[in-house]
């Protein structure tokens, strides 16, 4: 998600930036709502940010605020109707809405809303209908600026459970909102002051990165339970969440995989803190092996790391095709599988007839890591020894990351052995969780871990229901 308020930018190319710098998160759809004061418009489809916007496209939307999205479906199908920003309009007026993370009360919110089953198809849609229903009854404030959508959201925000980090926008404001505990990141930045845009300008951002490459530097991260509004008189923060339910929970597994290395996250930079966590790993689970391998992109860094502490050489085994996606984020499984075959390929050379500890983020379902050891024996491997930079990965997620079923998690339904010769590998270890968060270094902050330990920070829906949901 990536939202800009900066009167005398070209702000559309800086959201078509930004969301091409955030790509990883999402790659289902993409698009970007543009307000010039008076009317929003939105624009958004199914594919990649490259496909959805071309220079014409941009060279339509004018305005000094707006709000891109990418999405990454965990509620609700991949579909044209569910690609964001979800846009409502409220009488003469209309607010755009994009959502990163996964609501857990959307069946309770729903039926206090009155709403028939099927009314909305994802939690954003949800939300985006919540909010356009609160406009109405909220109190005008009289103060010179449009305050419906604020009011709006501070009286909607309190009743949602779950994670969410929110960036929303009407004809002259853009707003950035985390849950209460902050599972998905977002990013305040600001814009220096440019010849023909004096006050420089805002950005609002799912991970620095995308601060990196429309040249705004980072101000500080929106704090979890916190809400920022954007307009001419530049940002204003909201606590509209009680303080009980504040209890910083970021997903450990923004560090482990999902966010970009470059990221920066709770001040320390991912890239450096996955090398840790090969560092740790090769402490904890040491073998004795000719060449360490890293399963590219996220296992890397770690690879590096293990192999820096064990004194085992490094090297590249695995080639990816660069221009493929994220099989652990594709929607379905047929597509996760087929992205595996097209995805990595050994280096023979490198790796035949030799010892290999092969270096990986995380096994969820095994589908990747099974084909991808049996690719290194075919390529001449004579050891694979899996080394894994995170905890076995056992509970299901609600908040965001689309491993909804226990069936489907291998580390849920066999032991470390059966995990071994499922795979087909010599071993297989798993890093320690009290590694995993000593190897981050942000030892003092709290996070969720709850697929990995069962210990959800909030109430999560009964699992019948869920299972249901989700599949
Ligand atoms: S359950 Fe796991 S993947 Fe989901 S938010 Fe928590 S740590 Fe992240």
């Amino acid at each position: 998600m990536f939202g800009v308020y900066a009167p005398g930018f070209d702000v559309p190319h800086l959201v078509f930036d930004g969301l091409f710098a955030l790509q990883h998160r999402g790659q289902e759809s993409a698009g970007m709502a543009v307000s010039d004061g008076d009317t929003v418009t939105v624009v958004k489809d199914m594919g990649l940010v490259t496909s959805v916007f071309d220079a014409r496209t941009l060279a339509s939307l004018q305005g000094h605020v707006a709000l891109g999205h990418v999405r990454y479906s965990t509620t609700g199908p991949s579909t044209w109707q569910n690609a964001q920003p979800v846009y409502r309009s409220v009488g003469n007026a209309g607010f755009a809405l994009g959502h990163n993370g996964n609501l857990t009360n959307v069946e309770a919110l729903a039926e206090s809303a009155g709403m028939l089953p099927g009314i909305v198809t994802s939690d954003s849609e949800l939300v985006g209908e919540l909010v356009s229903r609160a406009f109405p009854t909220v109190d005008h404030v009289g103060d010179g600026a449009d305050p419906d959508l604020e009011q709006a959201l501070l009286e909607v925000l309190p009743d949602l459970e779950g994670a969410f980090a929110f960036g929303l926008l009407d004809a002259t404001h853009l707003v950035g909102v985390r849950d209460p505990n902050g599972f998905r990141p977002l990013c305040l930045g600001r814009l220096d002051p440019v010849p023909g845009a004096p006050e420089g300008g805002w950005v609002i951002a799912s991970e620095t990165p995308a601060l990196d490459i429309v040249g705004a530097h980072l101000v500080r991260e929106i704090e979890p339970g916190e809400m920022v509004v954007i307009d001419a008189g530049g940002p204003r923060s909201f606590r509209p969440f009680p303080a009980e339910r504040v209890d910083p929970k970021l997903c450990i597994f923004e560090f482990v995989y999902f966010a970009r290395p470059d990221s920066r996250l709770l001040g320390h930079e991912v890239h450096a803190a996955r090398h840790r966590m090969g560092e740790q790993l090769a402490l904890e689970a040491p073998v004795d092996a000719d060449l360490v391998i890293g399963v590219p992109d996220s296992g890397v860094p770690a690879a590096e790391g293990f192999a820096a502490r064990s004194g085992l050489p490094f090297g590249q085994g695995l080639v990816k095709n660069r221009y493929i996606g994220r099989t652990f984020i594709a929607p379905t499984h047929q597509a996760r599988v087929d992205g595996v075959r097209r995805k990595l390929n050994p280096l023979r050379e490198s790796v035949s007839g030799r010892r290999l500890v092969v270096v990986d983020d995380s096994i969820v379902r095994g589908t990747t890591t099974r084909q991808m050891v049996r690719m290194l024996r075919e390529a001449g491997a004579r050891e694979v020894h899996l080394r894994i930079s995170s905890p076995p990965f056992r509970w299901p997620c609600f908040y965001g990351i689309a491993t909804p079923d226990r069936r489907e998690l291998i580390a849920a339904n066999m032991t470390v052995g059966e995990i071994t010769a499922h795979l087909g590998a010599d071993s297989v270890a798993y890093l320690s969780l009290e590694g995993l968060v000593a190897a981050i270094g942000a030892g003092g902050e709290g996070f969720c871990s709850a697929c990995l330990t069962g210990e959800y920070p909030t109430r999560v829906p009964g699992s019948a229901a869920l299972a249901a949901a989700h599949r």
